[in-house]
């Protein structure tokens, strides 16, 4: 059995609805992921935003838009007058529900209330679009199975089980539905995987299932070896091993959630990133590969301030940096690159919110200097350090671009540069020539 996702854009109209669901059809009996339509996880956000500001009326007349929009996509995507009504109901079950909580207490609970109705309403669409078409496809509730415990992590024992028994109760079922990114948590409140946690949830359930593969499908054919909004000619990537797309997943490269490597990789499913516009594409996979010692991609991280602590009294003394990384932990900010020399370090950062407090403290160690504006751009393969000459390459290619700091070593699988985000674009089209060119 393999798990098929399918994001926003791929069910974000009726035609699209239609389109994936002949593909999930002769794909066979699989387990079929959905997020919400494309635009409605923005419009609940907004929803509850108006709410949070005791706007009201915001609320209601962006909940009738989203009606509208439904009822539009009902009437384009069924043939028969009784899958109207039926679809009609359920969303106006889900849209009723939304309604009801605009008009009472609110708070984080109803927050997580309202977010939950996306994925509820495409995979109802779905559901319905099958029962019309003669597909038997059972609807497995993930407010019935999924769960976090109380660290805030999938409980895989407990999906296991649950979303077993429901599989069990439904054995001549053609093929299985249900939602993405939503859960309940530990106290069994709704909730969910965090913006994008589509992909999380495929994932767990190919983990828990040990399901054959996991397919991700968008409107890219798959991850690209480079940044295709600023570099021409990129070209999808083939393969990647869990490391390598985790780096690029973290390092800006937007198509995989980061989360969503870590339970395919513990449990040794190959997750295929494939593209609903153009089926046949070979797409990308990423599986436990053997090294191969090739640069696999660039990726660039935008937002990142540079902070440099240096003193004199580091020269041969200990404890410096436990120091300065401490300070870090008391402001919870996490750090992403670090360099070091005989007499400082600098780290970066990209969560900022927290940086005059951060610079204060740090003061008491040494002297301070902050670069701000500056972009990480990562080379991502298999850079083993035996395998000579991708540093030189990847340097070389920046040869006239100013490099604030280089970062290698802390795994074999990235190389780190930061630049100027002036110099970005320029930086992420060198290095595609010399290494892809
Ligand atoms: N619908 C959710 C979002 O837009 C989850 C997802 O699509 O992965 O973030
Ligand atoms: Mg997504």
């Amino acid at each position: 059995m393999k798990v098929l996702k399918f994001g926003g854009t791929s069910v974000g109209t009726a035609d699209r609805i239609r389109t994936v669901a002949e593909h999930i059809r002769k794909s066979g009996r699989n387990i079929v992921v959905l997020s919400a339509m494309s635009g409605t996880t923005n419009t609940l956000v907004e929803i509850t935003d108006y709410l949070y500001k005791g706007n009201i009326p915001g609320a209601q007349e962006t909940l009738n838009a989203l009606e509208m929009k439904y009822s539009g996509v009902i009437s384009a995507l069924y043939d028969t007058e009784e899958a109207k009504a039926r679809a009609s109901m359920l969303i106006g079950e889900n849209i009723g529900y939304v309604r009801a909580l605009i008009q009472g207490e609110f708070a984080m609970a109803e927050e997580r209330e309202i977010l939950a109705r996306g994925e509820l309403m495409s995979t109802a669409l779905m559901n319905e679009y099958f029962r019309e078409c003669g597909v038997k496809s059972v609807l497995l509730p993930a407010l019935d199975f999924m769960r976090t415990d109380s660290n805030g992590e999938p409980d895989m024992k407990y999906i296991a089980t649950r979303l077993g028994r429901l599989m069990d109760l439904n054995p001549d079922a053609d093929l299985y539905l249900t939602q993405g990114y939503i859960c309940r948590n530990a106290f069994g409140d709704i909730d969910n995987l965090k913006r994008g946690g589509s992909d999380y949830t495929a994932s767990i359930i190919g983990a828990v299932l040990n399901a054959e593969e996991i397919q991700i499908w968008t409107d890219i054919d798959g991850m690209h070896n480079n940044d295709p909004r600023y570099v021409e000619g990129t070209r999808p990537v083939g393969s990647l091993n869990f490391e390598e797309a985790a780096e690029l997943a973290y390092f800006g490269a937007k198509i995989l959630h980061p989360n969503c490597v870590l339970p395919a990789k513990l449990n040794n499913i190959p997750v295929r990133l494939l593209n609903t516009l153009q089926p046949e594409a070979p797409g990308t996979v990423i599986y436990n590969m053997p090294p191969d010692g090739s640069v696999k991609a660039v990726a660039a991280k935008d937002n990142i301030t540079a902070i440099k602590v240096k003193s004199g009294r580091m020269l041969l003394a200990y404890g410096f940096l436990h120091k300065v990384f401490e300070t870090f932990e008391n402001h919870r900010t996490s750090i992403d690159m670090i360099a070091t020399s005989e007499v400082g370090v600098t780290v970066t950062i990209d969560d900022d919110s927290r940086l005059a407090a951060i610079v204060d403290d740090l003061k008491h160690f040494g002297t301070v200097t902050v670069d701000r504006d500056m972009v990480i751009i990562c080379v991502v393969g298999d850079l083993e350090w035996h395998n000579c000459g991708f540093e030189s390459k990847a340097v070389a290619a920046l040869a006239d671009i100013p490099i604030r700091m280089i970062s290698y070593g802390g795994s074999n699988y990235n190389i780190s540069m930061l630049v100027h985000r002036d110099n970005k674009v320029q930086a992420l089209q060198r290095l595609s020539e010399k290494l892809f060119g």
